[in-house]
């Protein structure tokens, strides 16, 4: 089966120890026989979105090959996600695993179950910067580079910031 280049899944966790719950996911990933992992981002720390008291996100980002299609790619990291416990609650609320398709190739899709590029990735500074470190140069399709993102996202960098060895270890 032919192997698509250029795929960016995003990986985000702030409960039960988010830097492992983000290695564990990223195995996952590269255990399952129709996904190669080319590439991983080191890991983020990013404040909650919403600014409610949750705890601090860790975030990465993962570029793979598919031999799956995107709507079989974000399958199985739905299946990655209830694995490792996650529960639907609230949108935008605390969780073990939150696995987003960033990025598929050229593809641009447009469904109820998926869209692709991921709608919120020119803004998210927990997304771009990991994804700078793997891509600077990647033309997101309808969006644009990944470097001008970077630039325009108008966030502090310190709202995403590497953790420290002594975290991950
Ligand atoms: P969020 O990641 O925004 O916090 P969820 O992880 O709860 O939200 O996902 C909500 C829905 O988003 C899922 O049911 C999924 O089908 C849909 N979805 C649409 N496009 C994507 C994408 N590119 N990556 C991941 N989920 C997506
Ligand atoms: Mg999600």
């Amino acid at each position: 089966m032919p192997l698509v280049t250029g795929v960016y899944i995003g990986l985000g966790s702030n409960l039960d120890d988010p830097p492992e719950q983000i290695r564990r996911a990223v195995r996952a990933l590269g255990a399952h026989p129709g996904i190669r992992l080319k590439n991983r981002s080191s890991l983020y720390r990013s404040a909650p979105m919403d600014g409610a008291r949750q705890p601090d996100y860790c975030n990465a980002v993962v570029e793979v090959e598919s031999a799956l299609d995107p709507f079989g790619l974000i399958a199985v990291c739905q299946s990655i996600e209830r694995d490792q416990g996650r529960t639907r609650g609230i949108h935008w609320g605390p969780r073990t695993l939150d696995l987003d398709l960033l990025v598929f190739a050229d593809q641009r899709i447009a469904t109820e179950r998926l869209i692709v590029p991921h709608p919120g990735l020119a803004e998210r500074a927990f997304v771009l910067y990991p994804l700078l470190e793997l891509a600077p140069d990647l033309d997101v399709p309808g969006v644009g580079l990944v470097s001008d993102l970077v630039a325009r996202c108008g966030s502090h960098p310190l709202e995403c910031t590497p953790f420290t060895d002594s975290e991950t270890r």
